[in-house]
């Protein structure tokens, strides 16, 4: 009997584009798993802050990858990262993991080990998947490829307000200044750097209302459905 094939639809786009919030809802409204890649690069960089080890002695994280369990588990259909069978969603998503998140991702041998837990979850899953490098090195053979983007301005203001929603005094401007930093150093990295794939499909929302840049990704995956 043949196999059925599952649909994977690849999500990149650089910080704050909206990919989670449009991903997230996208898979809810056609039934798809919604992995969200980049809470484990954060969950390994929260690991390395919690041991005080520096995110970019490539030595270091490696010893410390040795004793690092990274996994995602679904609750109620939600995504929860598991650190060493600890919960750190909640912890992950500080302005220093972030940075932290993107300090690790640059190693070669991070990206190795959380290689596998994103391959088998597409394997097995009809999902949504959003990172930085998805449709370029994680799935290449995704039936859907989009591209997420905004400006930066647009960018960080978003983010600025998911902040102070959780009550955080960061000001736009350090907001802004982080964003412009990871974005910088997540596409000039060498090895997987943010960038579309040849056949992505690029999706600016600068402009559009949150609705529109939901329904745009929708219909786009609908046409592979
Ligand atoms: O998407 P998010 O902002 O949570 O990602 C945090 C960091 O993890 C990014 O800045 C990026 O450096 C890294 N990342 C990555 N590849 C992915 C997902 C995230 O390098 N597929």
């Amino acid at each position: 009997m043949a196999k059925k094939k599952v649909l994977n639809v690849a999500i990149d786009g650089p910080g704050g584009a909206g990919k989670s919030t449009v991903a997230k809802a996208a898979a809810k409204e056609l039934g798809l798993i919604y992995v969200d890649t980049g809470a484990l690069y954060r969950a390994v960089g929260v690991n390395a802050l919690r041991n005080k080890i520096d995110t970019k002695d490539e030595h270091k994280i490696k010893k410390m990858l040795k004793s690092t369990v990274v996994e995602l588990r679904y609750i109620d259909g939600v995504q929860h990262v598991f650190l060493n069978d600890e919960d750190v969603s909640a912890e992950i998503r500080t302005p220093d993991a972030s940075m932290a998140a993107s300090n690790v991702s640059a190693i070669q041998i991070v990206r190795d080990f959380l290689f596998d837990t994103q391959r088998d979850i597409a394997k097995k899953n009809n999902c949504i998947m959003d990172g930085r490098d998805i449709a370029t090195v994680v799935l290449p053979d995704a039936q859907v490829k989009i591209f997420l983007t905004a400006s930066a301005e647009v960018r960080a203001q978003r983010r600025f307000l998911e902040l102070q929603e959780k009550g955080s005094d960061e000001t736009y401007e350090k907001v802004l200044a982080d964003l412009i930093e990871r974005d910088y150093q997540d596409s000039h990295r060498e090895i997987a750097p943010l960038k579309p794939a040849e056949d992505s499909i690029i999706v600016d929302t600068s402009e559009m209302p949150l609705e529109e840049s939901i329904s745009t990704v929708v219909n786009l995956i609908k046409e592979k459905m």
